[in-house]
């Protein structure tokens, strides 16, 4: 099965612009871009692991008829870096923090990550983790990954720092690499295409699956997301679910906004942040995926808030 496993599913966007949404079942787990500038391509994130970053590699190959001239790293976590090495890019691009974050980081969270997995997947298996069917294909695709994932993996950090934007001129079309600072995570990059109107956002966008918030900053995102909204996007590419839009960023913003008002009604009912037993994600967010990080998007949003003022404030 791992020979012919597919990992992602390439979508034309725009002649030369292409997503590669993660399958299911796929080492990919994150979305990834493919840009074709005219006289050099631009990759957005390398995913899971070596083998999808490779079989991303050839499909922008394929579809540049160049080899991955510029790889973009959207930040530093593990599902959108570690298909760097194998995908062979000649530069990769990122802020100066992201660069930091994989050389301090990357090697220690792939040991920690392959030190947890094989619980969490007994843990699937068993039952003692609920998810539903469509969730468990996904997580233990994940987790799989993770343990097909060498253990002395080195991922290149970024040659190429911005720290707010890079404009790339191609003879076929321009790229701008943004930052807004951190939102998901202490340093997020986005590619906006301008003629096209299409954005890759990384996790700055999660359709139909919960954001992971807890290394980042929920009023920053918000802040963020603002910005890309000001930039009017026709599609957005999310690092998880579906191609989506203005809706779709309007969506999360909303969750988030959710998520701060119950932190804040908890805070005042005097429950403590970790007290998240039975908190449930309302409509629309109760089909949403990667479930587990509701609750610890709860805790975190609300820990942020502080104690309960005395001062009525
Ligand atoms: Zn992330």
């Amino acid at each position: 099965m791992t020979a012919t496993r597919e990992h992602f599913t390439l979508e034309e966007l725009a002649p030369g612009v292409h997503a590669a949404i993660a399958t299911p079942d796929g080492f990919g787990l994150c979305n990834a871009g493919i840009v074709d500038l005219g006289g050099t391509s631009l990759v957005f994130d390398a995913m899971l692991t070596p083998k999808a970053g490779e079989a991303l590699g050839r499909a922008a190959q394929r579809l540049t008829g160049r080899p991955t001239d510029l790889l973009v790293h959207s930040h530093y976590h593990g599902d959108h870096v570690r298909g760097t090495s194998a995908l062979a890019p000649v530069r990769v691009v990122s802020t100066k923090r992201v660069r930091e974050l994989v050389i301090e980081r990357a090697r220690e969270h792939l040991a920690s990550d392959r030190a947890e997995v094989p619980a969490e997947l007994e843990g699937l298996r068993s039952g003692r983790i609920p998810a539903s069917p469509a969730e468990r294909r996904i997580l233990e695709a994940w987790y799989e990954g993770i343990l097909a994932t060498p253990s002395d993996l080195a991922i290149r950090p970024a040659e190429l720092t911005l720290e707010r934007e890079l404009v790339i001129h191609g003879s076929r079309r321009s790229a701008r690499v943004l930052s807004f600072g951190g939102g998901h995570s202490p340093s997020d990059v986005l590619v906006f295409l301008p003629d096209e109107r299409i954005v890759f956002l990384g996790d700055l966008l999660a359709s139909g699956f919960h954001p992971s918030m807890a290394d980042g900053d929920p009023e920053s995102l918000l802040r963020i997301l603002a910005e890309v909204r000001g930039l009017r996007p026709d599609r957005a590419l999310p690092g998880h679910g579906p191609v989506g839009g203005v809706p779709e960023i309007l969506t999360l913003e909303a969750y988030v906004g959710s998520l701060q008002r119950r932190a804040r009604e908890r805070r005042s009912e005097g429950k403590a942040p970790t007290e998240t037993d039975g908190e449930l994600p309302q409509a629309p967010y109760d089909r949403w995926k990667f479930s587990q990080f509701y609750r610890k998007n709860l805790e975190f949003v609300q820990d942020r808030l502080g104690p309960s003022s005395t001062a009525g404030t």
